[in-house]
């Protein structure tokens, strides 16, 4: 007999992501997928070769909780090279399954029921469900379109006695935004003003375009001791199926996080970590040439959505652009645009409003989300059917 007892409040209300949803519906209509985000040419090959040989040649067993040494190692210094950032390999850093995970394992590490934990709208979608099941309170505060700037108002409005973390994602996705040095520079304020963490989403750390450098919440002054850092292999490394992510932090916070992670995944794939560990030791020239590559491709999206009279909202690092559909009177949601184009222009993009909280007042309804991180002649393809489609 089946038992009619509710399942876990948080994850029996959600529905499937976004990206699963327009993925197959990308994939039933024959679309070019340009709404969830990976790229679709695999990162170095030495990468890959490397990993390869390891799932050979072994270890295949449990590597050590918090991550293989050389991967540890080379996560420290990628800190220290690129952000001039000090942590100490044995016990400042986590290799996890994942950003996704490397998220989750900081939230339930900093945060307890009855504390409240700050979002910047739009947000990464995880974010809520996973504060959520810790019992925190979730407090978004909206970055406003077309720019995306933080209004130091709007910021100082959410942080309160009960703020214990803030989640940080700069570049930002979905808004494509690098946050300022002076939105740094207040967040930090609030940061040591109340008392409150920083869990920095940098997934996009190595995306960012026109000469904009990523910096780190954690180099502003006082704020290494409050942060944690979490970078991506899927996106450094354009191997995103790879789910690799890792976590530096002081050793106050990654002790308690280490906690966290010893019981949700243990440990990752050894034969992954040991080619990740090459690949952030490589020359300077690729994270460049990565970077380069993807503001190319931006610059030719930007014309094509242009070309079919969509204004675009400025995009300063990531994978995706937001185009403004107001102009095309469509009658529906953004939700509903984006499967109509699916459909008909054989075109799939992703909606702005699902990464907004469901009780906000500043959800829009004209903006789309496509992703540009596509080979040219597929990026040429996509710009032809919308072309055509729109035309
Ligand atoms: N954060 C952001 C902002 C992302 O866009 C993604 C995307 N995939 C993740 C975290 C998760 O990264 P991973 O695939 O390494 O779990
Ligand atoms: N980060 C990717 C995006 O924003 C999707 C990741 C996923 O599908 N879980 O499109």
């Amino acid at each position: 007999m089946s038992s009619a007892r509710p399942l876990n409040q948080v994850y029996s209300g959600l529905g499937t992501t976004v990206f699963t949803v327009m993925s197959g519906l990308a994939v039933e209509h024959q679309a070019i997928n340009l709404g969830q985000g990976f790229p679709d040419v695999d990162g170095p090959e030495e990468v890959r070769r490397l990993a390869a040989e390891r799932l050979i040649d072994g270890p295949n067993q449990y590597p050590p909780m918090t991550g293989i040494a050389e991967l540890r190692q080379a996560v420290a210094a990628h800190d220290k090279t690129c952000y001039g950032l000090d942590y100490d390999w044995q016990s400042e850093v986590i290799v996890t399954s994942g950003a996704t995970e490397a998220l989750s394992d900081c939230i339930m590490a900093l945060l307890n029921a009855g504390d409240e934990a700050i979002i910047i709208e739009p947000f990464y979608d995880c974010y809520l469900p996973q504060i959520e099941q810790t019992g925190a309170t979730v407090r978004a505060v909206s970055v406003t379109p077309p720019d995306w700037t933080l209004s130091e108002e709007a910021l100082r409005a959410v942080f309160n006695e009960k703020t214990k973390a803030i989640i940080l994602n700069t570049p930002m996705n979905p808004a494509s935004k690098v946050f300022t040095s002076e939105e740094l520079q207040l967040i930090a304020g609030l940061l040591e003003e109340f008392d409150a963490y920083a869990i920095c989403d940098e997934v996009y750390e190595h995306l960012t375009f026109d000469g904009r450098s990523h910096v780190p919440l954690a180099t502003l002054p006082g704020m290494r001791e409050r942060c944690l850092r979490i970078g991506s292999a899927g996106k450094t490394f354009s191997l995103t199926g790879w789910k690799v992510g890792y976590i530096s932090g002081p050793e106050h916070l990654t002790s308690v996080v280490a906690k966290a992670h010893q019981f949700v995944t243990f440990t990752t794939c050894p034969a992954l970590q040991y080619g990740v560990a090459h690949g952030l030791g490589m020359d300077r020239g690729y994270f460049d040439g990565l970077a380069a590559e993807l503001q190319r491709k931006r610059d030719f999206l930007r014309e094509t959505l242009e070309g079919i009279g969509l204004p675009v909202l400025p995009c300063e690092g990531t994978y995706f652009m937001t185009a403004d559909i107001s102009r095309f009177g469509f009658n529906g949601s953004d939700y509903d645009f984006c499967r109509h184009i699916t459909a008909n222009a054989k075109v799939a993009a992703v909606p702005m409003s699902v990464f907004y909280h469901p009780d906000s007042k500043d959800v829009p309804n004209s903006l789309v989300r496509f992703c540009f991180c596509k080979k040219d002649d597929v990026m040429a393809e996509a710009a032809e059917r919308l072309n055509k489609y729109f035309g």
